[in-house]
């Protein structure tokens, strides 16, 4: 393969991001992605908030299409038993969006490719060496058929939550909690008038129990995802997966269980799937020749709804540094900017979350809301 002059390992939000911004300024770039194709991801919901910056990425008409349901809004029973809605109609910039994530995934790509990027699906980074071809680096992918070679000046990590080249690049991998995601999955064909998105209406539905939280939202698709999220160390995670002990979790949390009930004999997989979803941050997200976007540089606490957002965000600004950095010879500044940038993101994220959990306190003996009581710092982490 030719050296492209920035490769982007992930082909998520943020390496889309990434990808389209530098295309688009005229720089050669290159994404490589594990998976076969887009992806269902869990996390759909995009607040409004993001409108500016999909308006910035001349991305907002990809939204526009059937693919997505409208969000409009929140409904949390958080610090009381009574819900209280926040309804995005009154805000700034109206609905927000329940993605279809992997059709977003795919137009983004698509967005990508028209600019000028070059996607390479089903090529997953096995190793990476500094120097590599012209004093960059090299990268070894396992193709669908061979291991390839590919040559970059400039790599950006978008490979999510591991952060698999920052780390091998020597970067600190700093988790802040243990949260993880319990998401179940479910279809309404076969429910009759009124019960399946009828009933689910255009809102996610929050609620906080005892032992942590649940979320529910409609899908595309006639389909909606619950998640159960808590701490991976407080409850039994094996068993948790299977029906039998999904359905118990579902119990104590009388309103999700009451949203869910006609959904309930309706699970599309028999098994719920577990994902970390817990605050980190990679330390330092850039280095000589590299640099960390989306989760692999920050992960955010679901509750917060700023992953996919954020990530599009820092796959933005990093592009910009890879790009400063290309076209200066030297390091002009750029990556360091670009570290303090993320550091502030994630800063200004901490006190938000803060404020979110200490909203709850009725339950001062449980472990997860005692754990949630101090505001996280960077150092907190393990
Ligand atoms: C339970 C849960 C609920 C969530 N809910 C929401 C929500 O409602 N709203 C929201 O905005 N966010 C939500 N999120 C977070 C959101 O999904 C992520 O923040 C977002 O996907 C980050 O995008 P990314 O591009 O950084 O990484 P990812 O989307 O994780 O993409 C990383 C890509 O890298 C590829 N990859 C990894 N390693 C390699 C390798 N070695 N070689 C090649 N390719 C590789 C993978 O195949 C993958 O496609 C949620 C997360 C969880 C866990």
């Amino acid at each position: 393969m030719t050296a492209p002059r920035v490769a982007i390992i992930g082909g998520g939000p943020a390496g889309a991001a990434a990808a389209l911004t530098l295309a688009r300024g005229g720089v050669e770039v290159v994404v490589v992605d594990a998976s076969r194709g887009p992806a269902e991801k869990i996390g759909e919901s995009l607040p409004p908030s993001v409108r500016p910056l999909l308006a910035r990425l001349e991305l907002l008409e990809l939204l526009d299409a059937a693919a997505h349901r409208p969000s409009f809004g929140n409904r949390a029973s958080w610090g009381q038993a009574e819900a209280a809605e926040e309804d995005f109609m009154f805000g700034l910039y109206g609905a927000g969006w329940h993605l279809d994530r992997r059709r977003f995934e795919a137009a983004l790509a698509k967005a990508a490719e028209q600019a000028g990027a070059r996607w390479l699906w089903d090529h997953h980074a096995v190793d990476a060496r500094h120097p590599g071809g012209a004093g960059g680096w090299r990268l070894e992918l396992e193709g669908p058929e061979s291991l390839v070679e590919l040559d970059a000046r400039f790599i950006l990590d978008a490979t999510g939550r591991p952060a698999r080249f920052a780390v091998g690049a020597g970067a600190r991998r700093i988790h802040l909690d243990r949260l993880v995601g319990l998401a179940l999955r479910f279809d309404s064909a076969g429910l009759g008038d009124g019960e399946g998105m009828d009933g689910m209406d255009g809102f996610t539905v929050v609620e906080a129990i005892e032992s942590g939280w649940w979320y529910t939202a409609p899908l595309s698709g006639g389909r909606a995802i619950a998640v159960y999220m808590s701490d991976g160390d407080l409850f039994d995670t094996r068993s948790a997966r299977t029906a039998g002990g999904w359905r118990a979790l579902l119990d104590a949390a009388p309103e999700t269980r009451a949203r869910l009930r006609p959904w309930l004999e309706r699970a599309l997989e028999p098994s719920a799937t577990i994902a970390r979803a817990g605050s980190a941050y990679t330390s330092p997200p850039a280095g000589p020749g590299w640099l960390a976007i989306g989760d692999a540089a920050v992960a955010f606490d679901p509750l917060s709804s700023h992953g996919i957002g954020s990530a599009m965000t820092t796959g933005y600004y990093g592009a910009c540094a890879a790009a400063e950095v290309l076209s200066g010879g030297a390091d002009t500044g750029a990556l360091a900017t670009y570290a303090d940038l993320v550091a502030s993101l994630f800063d200004d994220y901490l006190d938000l979350l803060h404020q979110h959990y200490r909203r709850e306190q009725r339950w001062p003996t449980s472990p997860f809301w005692a754990r949630r009581r101090e505001r996280l710092s960077l150092d907190s982490g393990r």
